[in-house]
């Protein structure tokens, strides 16, 4: 059996119809998960997608961030 720490993996989402467009979350993540795309929310917003959710280290900075509570981190099952 291998001794390597098998890495984690994680999903990341946002819910498109909380998100105000803040970006805060663009800031904070330096694994550049989250892109402000071109659509709008019923709000009004272009929201953010986490469209490089592969590259999630499950740090949870994004979600101490988000004020809007959009933003879901779950681990993956290996
Ligand atoms: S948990 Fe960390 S690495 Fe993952 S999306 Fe949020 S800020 Fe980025
Ligand atoms: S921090 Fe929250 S409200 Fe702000 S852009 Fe990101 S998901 Fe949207």
């Amino acid at each position: 059996m291998s001794q390597e720490k098998k890495k984690k993996r994680f999903s990341v989402q946002v819910e498109s119809k909380l998100c105000k467009a803040c970006l805060y979350c663009v800031a904070s993540c330096n694994k550049g998960v989250f892109e402000q795309g071109k659509a709008l929310n019923p709000q009004g917003y272009e929201y953010v997608t986490a469209v490089h959710s592969g590259e999630c280290v499950g740090c949870l900075t994004c979600i101490g961030i988000c004020p809007d509570f959009a933003v879901t981190v779950s681990e993956l099952p290996d």
